[in-house]
Parts: structure tokens; C-alpha cells; sequence
């Protein structure tokens, strides 16, 4: 017998990998964090001596949740200001609050309360663009979540650097300091083309090619920005992306809401990604990103919640219902996205755009083992026929009971494991105490 850490035995099991497959009365072999074995039942209790047995009877087993783009720390803004459009959201509340309000202790108690939120509804790992990158790299790592920390680069100061070169600095050194957490990776994270300059755009897009590292952008979320660039540049923001170098497999282009069928083009040419953010993009009226045309031409297409400020959940499985009914919905065909399209996008595709896909994104020996695991026994998910159907279009964060991250237990019986929710519970008041004064002095 070879030994084991946890054995997961579950009713279903949906890999990704094979595409379109559900198993059934498979079991998980995890050792060293890493999935060993994913195979029937009877086999797995031939090979391997578990050290701890998991058994789920009414669960299924899905990779991790990807969450391609949050701002976590947003969470102490949720509910602020909502019903606004997005310049005079970001200018007339979110920035001044921010420009007052954000500091390490902020970003480091926003993240947790986000991580707790996120590990609850089977997000395992999160790619964030924030200030005080080290702060949610801290809070992130004490939650147990896999982050890809977003070094991010804007040209006017905050709290957290004074201009780019600055941010970049600072993101630099962040990443030089924490490189060998297990948990972390980095992208370069330059806020959005209207918010920086081209210098600072070629010198990022210099650095992630040495570091080999993607790159997290804010793009074409709003008809406003597309105008304000042709005006200003003369170009479409992604041409002038293209311009200066930054389009290649490493893009992570956010949003992505308004795009011309050359530029669905362009990005499939380039190998980028979208993170497409579809309850953010509906709530501050951006518009609804061609989904069916981006898979169609074979973008790799994840989904992000976006902060909790704009959404205002950090709830991947509704967020990716949401995808499936919307891109339906705009292109009148129900066969647009189905439930294993979408699994994928919030899963693999969101690996594979921050270049984990060779360590998680599906559950196949060899990768880590980051494992939500859905009860599918309750009444708003009975009855049964397909178990991905059900995990798409019915279940929510409630049902999910267990998750692994890295192999190691974060979520038993809906509970979290590690995180006291009444102690975050008694941040989240008093953060909302502080700014909604702060935000009341501001008006
Ligand atoms: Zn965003």
C-alpha cells in the first residue's frame, strides 16, 4: 500500500480534464499537497493507506474556483456607493475614499474578510490588483489561498507610492521578498490605459517579458474609454496596447466588454486572455462582453468577480451562471457556454491565463490538490441528473461544504477552518464605521 495524506471518496467527481466528464463513485489520493490518484473507489482502496478519509455521498468534487480579477481588499467598500456610473463612482467616492483610507491595515483586512468570503464558495485562487500588494499577499497566505498578487502601476500618488516608477519599485520589491511562498505568484498589474502612461506600459511590458510574468489590465470596459483613448492617442486602448508591445499570452485583458470582431481576432492571434466580469460590467452599466464570439474564436476566456465594491459578491459560482445565462441571452443560442464551458472558464481557463495550468486548474495526478466540494442533496439542487448542469445553473456558494487548497483542509462542513468569522465580522464594522464617516465628510 502506498501511503496518503486524505483520500476523498465522493459521489462525482468533474476533472475538467478530460473535458465534458463527470466520474462517479471516484475517489482523490492526495500526498504533499499534490493529487496522486484520481480513479474508482475499489482501486484507490487497493493502493493506497489514507492518514485521513474524507467522505462525501451526495457531494461532487470540482477543481478549485479561479477568481481571474478582484480587487479583495474592496470588500470594506461594499455597498458605499452603489447605482453610479463608473467615472462618477471611481472619481467621486471610491478614489477620495481610497486616497484617505487605504493602508496596510486596510488592504491586509479587506483581503482576509474577501479570502473568507471567496473560500467559502470553492474560490481557491484569487488574481488581485490592489495597493499594498505585500499586505494582501499577507492576508492571503494566513487564509490558506493560492493569490496571484497584481504589482500594480498607476501614474497618480496614493497612500502606497508617490508615481509608476514607484509602484513598480514597490511591486518589485514585494515580489523579490515573497517569491518563495508557496501560495503566491505575481503579474505585472498596470491599472487600465487611461490611468497610465506609454513609458510606464513598455517599461511593464519589458519587465514581464524578463520575469515572465502575465499581465493584469483593466481594458475596453466602457464606450467612455474607448472614446476618451481615440481622441487622446488617436487609437483604440488594445491598438494602442498592441503598439506598445503588451499583447502576448501573458495579457490578462479585464472586462473586455467592447470589442470589434478584428480585435476578438487580435486577441486570439496573441494567445491573450480575458477575464471577463460580467455582474460588474451589468451594475455599473458598462455593457456585456461577447463571450460567444471570444470562445468561438478560441480566446481563452476566464471569469472574475471584480471587488466586492462593484458587484458586489465575491461569488464565482454565480458569476459564472451569470456568464452562461448572459451569453445566451445576447446571442440567442442556449448552446452558448453550456455547464462544462462555463466549469472550464471558471477553472482551468483561469489557470491557464495566470500560466498555472500546469499545477491547478483540474484534478489530474500530478497537480495540486485545490478541490471545492458541492452538496448536491438539498432541495434547490434535487433532483440529480447531471451533476455539472447542477453546479452551474442551481447550486450557490451555500452548498458548498469542503475545500481544499494545496491539499491542506480550509473549509469542513461550511465552516471555515483556520479564520474566526467573528473576528472579521468585527472588522468588516469597524472599517464601516471610518469610512462611511470619512465618505460623508467627502460629499
Ligand atoms: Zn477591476
Amino acid at each position: 500500500m502506498k501511503a496518503a495524506d486524505t483520500v476523498i471518496d465522493a459521489r462525482w467527481v468533474i476533472p475538467i480534464e478530460p473535458a465534458g466528464v463527470v466520474l462517479e463513485g471516484h475517489s482523490i489520493a492526495i500526498a504533499g499537497g499534490v493529487i496522486l490518484a484520481v480513479a474508482p473507489k475499489p482501486e484507490i482502496d487497493q493502493t493506497y493507506a489514507a492518514a485521513q478519509r474524507v467522505t462525501l455521498p451526495e457531494h461532487v468534487l470540482i477543481p478549485g474556483l479561479v477568481n481571474l480579477h478582484t480587487h479583495a481588499a474592496m470588500t470594506l467598500l461594499r455597498g458605499l456607493a452603489d447605482d453610479k456610473a463608473l467615472m462618477d463612482w471611481l472619481r467621486n467616492h471610491i478614489w477620495p475614499v481610497e486616497a484617505k483610507m487605504v493602508s496596510p491595515d486596510f488592504v491586509y483586512d479587506g483581503t482576509l474578510i474577501a479570502c473568507a468570503e471567496m473560500l467559502r464558495g470553492g474560490i481557491t485562487c484569487f488574481s488581485d490588483m490592489y495597493f499594498f500588494g505585500e499586505d494582501a499577499a499577507r492576508a492571503s497566505v494566513k487564509a490558506g489561498l493560492r493569490a496571484a498578487i497584481g504589482m500594480i502601476a498607476i501614474e497618480f500618488p496614493s497612500a502606497y507610492a508617490a508615481d509608476a516608477h514607484d509602484y513598480l519599485a514597490k511591486g518589485l520589491a514585494m515580489r523579490d521578498s515573497l517569491r518563495d511562498e508557496p501560495l503566491l505568484s505575481f503579474a505585472m498589474a498596470p491599472h487600465a490605459p487611461y490611468t497610465v502612461s506609454d513609458a510606464t506600459l513598455e517599461q511593464i511590458a519589458t519587465y514581464a517579458a524578463e520575469l515572465d510574468l502575465p499581465i493584469h489590465v483593466h481594458l475596453h470596459e466602457t464606450l467612455d474609454e474607448i472614446a476618451e483613448s481615440v481622441k487622446t492617442c488617436g487609437v483604440r486602448p488594445l491598438e494602442r496596447l498592441r503598439r506598445l508591445g503588451l499583447l502576448g499570452p501573458g495579457l490578462i485583458a479585464v472586462h473586455a466588454v467592447h470589442l470589434e470582431d478584428g480585435e476578438i481576432d487580435l486577441l486570439a492571434q496573441h494567445g491573450c486572455s480575458v477575464a471577463h466580469c460580467p455582474s460588474s460590467n451589468l451594475k455599473l452599466a458598462s455593457g456585456i462582453a461577447p463571450v460567444g464570439g471570444m470562445l468561438a474564436r478560441g480566446v481563452n476566456t476566464g471569469i472574475g468577480t471584480d471587488g466586492a465594491a462593484s458587484n458586489n459578491r465575491l461569488d464565482m459560482l454565480g458569476e459564472t451562471r451569470l456568464a452562461a445565462l448572459l451569453a445566451k441571452g445576447v446571442t440567442r443560442d442556449p448552446t452558448v457556454v453550456p455547464a462544462h464551458t462555463a466549469l472550464h472558464m471558471a477553472t482551468l481557463a483561469g489557470a491557464k491565463a495566470l500560466g498555472l495550468d500546469g499545477r491547478i486548474g483540474s484534478l489530474v495526478p500530478g497537480k495540486h490538490a485545490d478541490i471545492a466540494a458541492i452538496d448536491l442533496a438539498g432541495l434547490e439542487v434535487s433532483p440529480c441528473y447531471d451533476p455539472a448542469s447542477q453546479v452551474i445553473y442551481a447550486a450557490g456558494p451555500q452548498h458548498v461544504t469542503h475545500v481544499w487548497v494545496d491539499g491542506k483542509l480550509r473549509v469542513a462542513g461550511r465552516e471555515l477552518v483556520d479564520l474566526d468569522t467573528r473576528e472579521l465580522q468585527l472588522k468588516a464594522t469597524h472599517w464601516r464605521d471610518k469610512i462611511r464617516t470619512l465618505d460623508a465628510a467627502i460629499q
